[in-house]
């Protein structure tokens, strides 16, 4: 008997369906998506493929065996588990329009994801509004329009966090005297 459906956490069996990026230190150091087959986790090598699969994914979910060299047999080469902070992107995300770039920040106290993104000529765009109007001052890029972008967050995967950040922090700066002698 193999444990590979026990190896990813309970919520990311519910959905089957999702991509997931996994995040140390605020900072994404992994992509990884799952096999709407064998629910098995593959990394992706690329943030462009990992978008590729992601834009794609209700029209043509991904399985194992559009990896070279990858079928379902293989066992999987990482799991969704607490030695990293995983977040969970929402299926279906557009692919970021050539030279923009889709930047997420978890927050240092994993309380939420911030989405971004950044424009050919470097500036830092926060929200629909802000795009509005960049795209509003910027004729060049008339092709594209709001539907292009996406600032849902990634919803984070509770059980993949750090205990000791789960707990109430105005709870723990209140319990922060000294206890020694109590
Ligand atoms: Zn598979």
């Amino acid at each position: 008997m193999d444990n590979q459906a026990e190896s990813s956490s309970p919520e990311t069996n519910k959905t089957p369906k999702s991509q997931s990026s996994m995040t140390s230190a605020s900072v994404i150091v992994a992509f990884a998506v799952q096999c709407n087959n064998c629910y098995q986790w593959r990394k992706i090598a690329t943030e462009e493929q990992f978008e590729d699969f992601r834009c794609n994914q209700t029209a043509d979910p991904f399985v194992c065996n559009k990896l070279p060299g990858f079928t379902c047999e293989k066992p999987a080469d990482i799991s969704v588990d607490s030695s990293q902070v995983w977040v969970m992107d929402k299926p279906n995300i557009p692919k970021t329009p050539n030279g923009f770039k889709r930047i997420t920040t978890l927050r240092g106290n994993y309380s939420k994801v911030d989405v971004q993104y950044l424009t050919p000529d470097g500036k830092k765009i926060r929200g629909t509004p802000g795009m509005v109007s960049y795209l509003q001052e910027h004729p060049e890029y008339n092709h594209l329009s709001l539907s292009d972008f996406c600032y849902e967050a990634p919803k984070i995967v509770r059980d993949t966090v750090p205990k000791h950040a789960l707990k109430n922090p105005a709870d723990r700066s209140r319990r922060r005297k000294k206890r020694s002698k109590s």
